[in-house]
This record gives structure tokens, C-alpha cells and sequence, in this order.
């Protein structure tokens, strides 16, 4: 961080501070803000981490999760005086207002500074402070260096130790895609030595499907799983009634795409969604394939190199048609990409 006197200096009285971050929070998203409210308020700090959304029941184990205020949940009010009222306002896992939707308005008004701490590419600069680096794994990551950094290592204690290692652990793919660096690992061994029980928070993250979701993601793969051999391409398209018929939570879609991609020769994959009105996407890649490029050519979006996502207008079927139909134009660079994986094991 450029400023960081003036930060140090920003928290050296008791403030109130509001803590965001992106649509639909994951286990980093979460995991970031919740952890990063913690060790504030053990600074004598008032602090509220507001989402733009819910998110899954299998984060709801995050110590202070049950004050989170979900904006969109009846509380545009309620949150529009939190930030009218907020001396600094802290931004975690996104790097864009628009991505906060009806929140991003209310907080690009307020005068008080904000600080962001992101690893997503492209930032909106709408921060007065910002802790952003792309090489970072995850948010978590930053928000550790970041009270490392300020000197108050010691006031991180086991829960906030949990909720930053569940975000390296979800964001990193479980220590298994190409962010997981050497410093990632450095993190991960503090925190354990900080007091988090890790096989704890893997469990409560992984092992805590419901029924319908496990049922979901097996009839997603045996019945929706279109793979696209000539592209190196798999995808699932899911509609509404699917959906419901599984009796589908926020969260329970999460990680299908990875399936699509385990598969032997697929490079790229994707999972299309009708979702709220919406059609929603996610796509992954291996190896060297951008599909970050491809969310923002064709289905305003972005994100990672190999982790992105976008949305389309369009009708489902609409979508995954338009989704089919610029595979020619990625072909040789799919199959290129495939060669290079392969040679690479
Ligand atoms: P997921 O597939 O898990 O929803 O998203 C993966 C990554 O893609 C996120 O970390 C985020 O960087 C990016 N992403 C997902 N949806 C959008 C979107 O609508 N717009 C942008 N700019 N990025 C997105
Ligand atoms: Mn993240």
C-alpha cells in the first residue's frame, strides 16, 4: 500500500467501519471480510461487513457471520445509513462497484475513505487506498499481509486464522491451481501456527452437502454434461425447473464447472444458468487458455486467466447457442493449449 501512514494513522482511533464485498460471497469474499472484521474490532473498532447477497449455508460457521447484514434481504435502508455514517469503508474481493450492484451506488457517494483490498485484474481505482496485487491467490492472502503489515500479527487469533485459511484453501482450488505460491503455503503455515484447525474448515467447507445437492450435481452430471470433443470444451447448461426440482440453495452450483473441466482433453469448460431473471456464467480453463478474454468479448464479464465469469440477456438456450457458436473462433488455440497440458504430465 502506497499511503500506509495515513492508513496506520486512519485506524489508530476507534471508527465505524462498514466492510463489503461482491455479489454472491464465497468462501474468500467471506472468509476476507469477516476475518478482516474480527481483528477490527479487537482494535476497539465498530464494524458491519454488509453483502450485496446471501451466500451458502456451508459459510455460515464464520465467526460473526450471524451480524452480517445481506443488503438485498430488506436492508437498502438500514445499509444506506451504515455507510452514510461510516468513517472508512473497506472493499474485499472485487475491484469494481458495478459487481456490488445497488450497494456500489451508496458507497461511490459517500465522501469517507475507502479502502479496497482485491487480487482481480483490472481495477475501477475508486479507492483511496489500495492493497491489490494479482499474484495473490486470494483476498485472504492480502487482508493477512496486510495486518502483518501494520505490525498486529498477534491480535490474529484461531477464528480469524479459519476464515482467512478458508480462503486461500477455496480460492487456491484446495492448494491445487497455479496461484498456489510458495507464499500461499508461508500464509497457510502461520495460520495454522495462528490456531487454525484446518482439517476442521475443509470439512465444514467440503463435507457439508445436502442431500439435494449432492443429488443436483449427480443428475447434472448424467444427464446435462454436454462435452465437445472437437473444441476441448465441456459444458452444463441449467435451467430454472432444474433448479427448483432439486429445491436448489445459493451455493449448491458451486464447483460444477470444476467437473466439466477434470475431464481428460477438456481445456475449457463452462456452466450456464438460468438464474433470477438472468442467465449467468462460469467458465475455467487449464493451462495457458484466457477465458477472462472470452467473458469480456462476449458475455460482459471477466475475471481470472483461467476463472471467470459473465452474464448474457439472452434466453438459456439463446445463450448456450451463442456459447457454441464462437468455439471455432478458439479452436486451434484449445487444441494448442491441450497438446501443452498434455506434454507438460
Ligand atoms: P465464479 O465462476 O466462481 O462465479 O467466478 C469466477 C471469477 O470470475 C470470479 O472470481 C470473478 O473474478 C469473475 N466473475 C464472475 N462473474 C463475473 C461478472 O459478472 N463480471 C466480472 N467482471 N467478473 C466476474
Ligand atoms: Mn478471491
Amino acid at each position: 500500500m502506497r499511503n500506509l501512514q495515513a492508513f496506520k494513522q486512519l485506524l489508530a482511533s476507534p471508527k465505524n467501519v462498514v466492510i463489503t464485498t461482491h455479489y454472491k460471497p464465497d468462501a474468500d469474499a467471506l472468509g476476507s471480510s469477516l476475518g478482516l472484521a474480527a481483528f477490527l474490532k479487537k482494535q476497539q473498532h465498530q464494524v458491519t461487513v454488509i453483502t450485496p447477497t446471501d451466500y451458502p449455508d456451508f459459510l455460515k460457521w464464520m465467526v460473526g457471520h450471524e451480524e452480517v447484514i445481506v443488503f438485498n434481504e430488506g436492508n437498502e435502508a438500514k445499509s444506506g445509513q451504515l455507510v452514510e455514517k461510516a468513517d472508512m469503508i473497506f472493499c474485499l474481493d472485487f475491484n469494481n462497484l458495478d459487481r456490488i450492484e445497488g450497494l456500489g451506488a451508496l458507497v461511490r457517494d459517500t465522501d469517507c475513505p475507502k479502502i479496497l483490498i482485491d487480487h482481480h485484474l483490472d481495477p475501477e481505482h475508486f479507492a483511496e487506498f489500495e492493497f491489490w496485487s494479482t499474484t495473490a491467490a486470494a483476498t485472504a492472502e492480502l487482508v493477512y499481509e496486510l495486518i502483518n503489515l501494520i505490525d498486529e500479527r498477534n491480535l490474529i487469533d484461531s477464528d480469524i486464522a479459519e476464515c482467512l485459511y478458508a480462503g486461500l484453501m477455496t480460492d487456491t482450488g484446495q492448494f491445487k491451481h497455479s496461484n498456489t505460491t510458495k507464499n500461499v503455503h508461508l500464509v497457510v503455515a502461520d495460520l495454522i501456527e495462528l490456531g487454525a484447525k484446518t482439517a476442521k474448515v475443509g470439512e465444514l467447507i467440503y463435507d457439508n452437502n445436502s442431500l439435494n445437492r449432492l443429488k443436483f450435481i449427480g443428475f447434472s452430471l448424467s444427464e446435462k454434461l454436454k462435452v465437445l470433443e472437437e473444441y476441448n470444451t465441456a459444458y452444463f447448461a441449467i435451467g430454472k425447473d432444474e433448479l427448483a426440482k432439486f429445491d436448489s440453495k445459493t451455493g449448491d452450483t458451486e464447483g460444477l464447472v470444476n467437473y466439466a473441466l477434470s475431464l481428460n482433453d477438456v481445456i475449457f469448460s463452462a456452466v450456464i444458468i438460468d438464474r433470477d431473471g438472468e442467465v449467468k456464467i462460469s467458465f475455467r480453463s487449464k493451462g495457458d487458455f484466457p477465458v477472462n478474454e472470452v467473458a469480456r468479448k462476449y458475455f460482459e464479464g471477466g475475471g481470472h486467466k483461467n476463472a471467470a465469469g459473465g452474464k448474457s440477456d439472452q434466453e438459456l438456450k439463446a445463450t448456450v447457442k451463442k456459447f457454441e457458436k464462437i468455439l471455432p473462433e478458439y479452436k486451434q488455440q484449445l487444441n494448442e493449449t491441450n497438446k501443452q497440458v498434455k506434454n507438460k504430465t
